[in-house]
């Protein structure tokens, strides 16, 4: 770190701004901004556009020179001495709140006990904030800097990115970044991701003591699924004992079983249990047509066992020195004619997505079923000795104290979207995930400090 610059000014600015940090925080999260239906000028639906509108105020109120680009992201510049820009990419889109239980409303933000609570203080507006608030502290501290701070702000995180594809096609990528969306210290790698789906058709109706009618489970691509359910016609007495986690109900028409389990993020699989595991482990006991139907289950259990994510039932679990892969069946639809297996798949960063598209299409030319491919994107992976990473983890440890190794993770961040950005905060190492989850918050001193860290961060990559 350069020894000649004295931050204390700089984090004395930030100290003193800290309430009007706060109250900005708040102000954004109030604005419960899920992607909705499009509108004119509004490709992500109005709230969305709303929390555009409030982060260019507050950039502007902050001396920085904002646009909007055209409802997919906003911009806000504090020129440098030249052109080339160091980018802070966030994101002021947020996940929906619906399902799960909150002690105060997700969008009436509230500070108790030191903690601010609300959905998106984490996940990514607190953060988005700490780092503006960092870069206005540098310039009203006098350190101007040779390289521009560009913050883009995108609205489209969660839900494909088309926020920085867009942002792309409009302009150069700045020179390098971060995006303050993961945790610290720095995360160096990122697993590669696809989703994928696997379907069979069952033509011959063939006959048994149960007759399917319908399954289902699985909400999102990348999520492990709490609930799945099966309809089925047959004789109730002649079922298989039910175990824990699946219930049976009678109906007029249907038998329907109903199995739970805990939703968890796919990049995380451990911290779940597999509903429709549990659920296909059940209905793979009973001797049920269509024909074809079961030997499908059968071969869904060995695939999305409940004590095991890491893809060895697929026969696709890889490893290297840095990460290992998982595997989520994250979706199951069964229907009389058919039925079809989705899954997540992460996979370590020294292999490539055309390795692991090519072993799925083998699998699935193997088991006679059509394959269909979601999402692909390419691990990311900086190396040891990367400047940028290099950078930004003495930037943190100066700061903090804090000697935790870099990261690898199976979470995909911004940074796979633009060459030479990397994840940088605000989670710490061992702290509990908290984006995505109820009751999300932040403690209000590590708001504070997110601001000097990233203030200092900012300064190193831009000086
Ligand atoms: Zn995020």
């Amino acid at each position: 770190m350069d020894k000649t610059i004295d931050f204390s000014a700089v984090d004395r600015l930030i100290e003193a701004s800290y309430p009007q940090l706060e109250a900005d925080v708040l102000r954004l999260v109030s604005i419960p901004s899920v992607e909705m239906e499009p509108q004119p000028g509004m490709p992500f639906g109005p709230e969305i556009a709303r929390a555009v509108d409030c982060a260019l105020e507050i950039s502007s109120k902050l001396g920085f020179v904002g646009s909007n680009v055209d409802g997919y992201c906003a911009v806000a510049d504090l020129p440098g001495l030249n052109p080339e820009q160091v980018g802070i990419l966030g994101h002021l889109d947020v996940v929906p709140a619906e399902g799960q239980v909150w002690t105060t409303p997700p969008f009436a933000p509230q500070v108790r006990q030191g903690r601010i609570y609300g959905r998106g203080v984490v996940d990514d507006k607190g953060p988005l904030l700490a780092a503006m608030y960092g870069a206005w502290a540098l310039r009203e501290a006098g350190l101007v800097c040779n390289r521009s701070v560009r913050f883009i702000m995108g609205c489209n995180e969660e839900s494909g990115c088309n926020c920085v594809k867009y942002y792309l096609s409009k302009y150069d990528p700045p020179a390098c970044g971060f995006t303050p969306d993961a945790s610290f210290p720095v995360v160096i790698g990122e697993k590669g991701i696809v989703h994928f789906r696997l379907r069979q058709a069952w033509p011959i109706a063939g006959s048994a003591p149960f007759s399917l009618l319908c399954a289902q489970a699985g909400a999102a691509a990348n999520v492990v699924p709490a609930m799945a359910e099966a309809r089925l016609r047959g004789d109730a007495t002649a079922l298989p004992p039910l175990p824990d986690g699946i219930v049976l109900r009678e109906e007029a028409d249907a038998l329907v079983l109903c199995a739970t389990g805990i939703g968890a993020h796919a990049s995380t699989p451990e911290e779940g249990e597999n509903a429709l595991s549990r659920l296909v482990a059940y209905l793979a006991q009973i001797d049920v047509a269509p024909q074809g139907v079961s030997a499908f289950l059968q071969r869904a259990v060995q695939w999305s066992r409940l004590d095991d994510y890491t893809g060895a039932g697929l026969g696709i679990a890889d490893a290297d020195a840095q990460s290992s892969s998982t595997l989520v069946c994250s979706s199951l639809r069964l229907s009389a004619q058919d039925g079809e297996l989705g899954f997540d798949l992460r996979f370590p960063v020294s292999c490539s997505a055309e390795e692991v598209v090519c072993r799925l299409k083998q699998l699935a030319a193997d088991n006679h079923m059509e394959l269909e491919l979601t999402h692909v994107a390419e691990p990311l992976f900086l190396g040891e000795k990367n400047r940028l990473g290099e950078t930004l983890l003495r930037v943190y440890r100066e700061i903090t104290g804090d000697m935790h190794a870099p990261l690898v993770i199976g979470g995909g961040t911004y940074a796979k979207e633009i060459p030479g950005f990397v994840a940088f905060g605000p989670e710490l190492a061992d702290a509990p995930m908290l984006c995505h989850q109820a009751d999300e918050y932040m403690e209000c001193a590590h708001l504070l400090r997110c601001a000097k860290i990233y203030a200092r961060a900012i300064y190193e990559l831009a000086k």
